[in-house]
């Protein structure tokens, strides 16, 4: 270890290491160590570098809590030890996993920055090296000896996001994500420049990072279309132990005001499912009781989503359903901010 900034990269996965099967035209992961021989100019950063890699890299399709917890279990260990960490996943589940870390770690005064590429990094078009370069570079940023940032982001193709107000948009596109409802935290140019504002401030120094490892899956995303049928949104909710619902919603919230769909909603209300009210638009926000359309939700206790993104309300959910709360602190809980990733107004 040195007095510059030390940094481990955690690869999980995803086209950033990938390289291409000719056999079978497929791409494939291959051995991490590959990654920082493919990067000689790593060595030029002012930081120290550690990398550690799942034993068996994986696409982001195929990740579930379990890696989840993998992932936390590795910032838990060296987060001691280390200044920032950077995180190479898979970019198609991205959102989702960020999102998800975000609640798991309580009090975080360390920059944990995701990211990942479109292209593989042996490709001579690829925008692996700069996502990877400018994230190792956010992650070693300080001021007065604390870390510029302290959360979970997400950087790609020139900006910084807080992760959990993110969304893939593109599958082709370099720029790949958008944080529609918040503004980019830095954004990198000739300059790297850091939207002080917007970046979360810690409260208070001496609270320890508390990691929080359980996280109920039993839920569903319930995505309303014209024409939805009843016995489909009746099977759905009747699902074996289901515990939440990720309603998307039309706009601002409005969902059909038809009898036996409400009626649906609200037997499930009352055997303790959570319904939380997400809207479909990529910006914007739910506002429960604007529309006709939307009163009887509010009447019936689905909560309301606002502006958060349909993946922090997934990793939202899975967080708060493993807390013994009540209805009522649940409903409060959801509606506020936890990590940043709802405007609680
Ligand atoms: N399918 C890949 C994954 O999510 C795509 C990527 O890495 O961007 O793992």
């Amino acid at each position: 270890m040195t007095n510059k900034p030390n940094i481990l990269l955690i690869y999980t996965g995803g086209t950033i290491g990938m390289v291409k099967d000719y056999k079978t035209n497929a791409l494939k992961a291959f051995d991490f160590s590959q990654i920082v021989d493919k990067i000689p100019e790593l060595q030029q950063l002012n930081c120290h570098i550690e990398s550690i890699s799942f034993d068996e890299p994986m696409d982001s399709s195929n990740m579930n809590t379990a890696y989840y917890i993998n992932i936390v279990n590795i910032i838990e260990e060296n987060y001691l030890k280390f200044d920032g960490f950077v995180i190479l996943t898979g970019s198609d589940t991205m959102s989702y996993i960020s999102s998800a870390i975000s609640f798991m770690l309580k009090n975080l005064k360390k920059p944990i920055i995701f990211t990942g590429s479109q292209l593989p990094i042996g490709d001579l078009r690829t925008d692996a090296k700069e996502n990877l370069i400018t994230s190792i570079q956010i992650a070693a940023d300080q001021e007065n000896g604390r870390p510029t940032i302290a959360e979970v982001c997400l950087y790609f193709e020139y900006k910084l996001y807080r992760a959990n107000r993110t969304t893939k948009i593109s599958a082709e596109q370099f720029e790949a994500f958008a944080s529609m409802n918040y503004p980019p935290l830095a954004e990198s140019g000739v300059h790297l420049s850091f939207n002080k504002h917007l970046i979360h401030q810690p409260k208070n120094t001496y609270n320890e990072l508390i990691v929080r490892k359980n996280l109920v899956d039993d839920i569903v995303i319930l995505k309303l279309f014209p024409g939805i049928k009843k016995e489909v949104v009746k099977s759905i909710l009747n699902i074996p132990n289901l515990k939440g619902v990720v309603l998307e919603t039309y706009g601002s919230g409005n969902a059909p005001t038809t009898k036996s769909f409400i009626t649906l909603l609200k037997d499930a209300i009352q055997k303790g499912i959570k319904i939380v009210n997400v809207t479909q638009c990529v910006g914007g926000s739910v506002i429960q009781g604007h529309y006709e359309t939307s009163v009887e939700l509010n009447t019936i206790g689905v909560i309301n989503g606002k502006d958060i993104t349909t993946e922090a309300a997934v990793a939202k959910l899975m967080h708060l359903l493993n807390k013994n709360i009540s209805d009522f602190e649940f409903k409060e809980l959801f509606q506020k901010s936890m990590r940043g990733e709802i405007t609680s107004k």
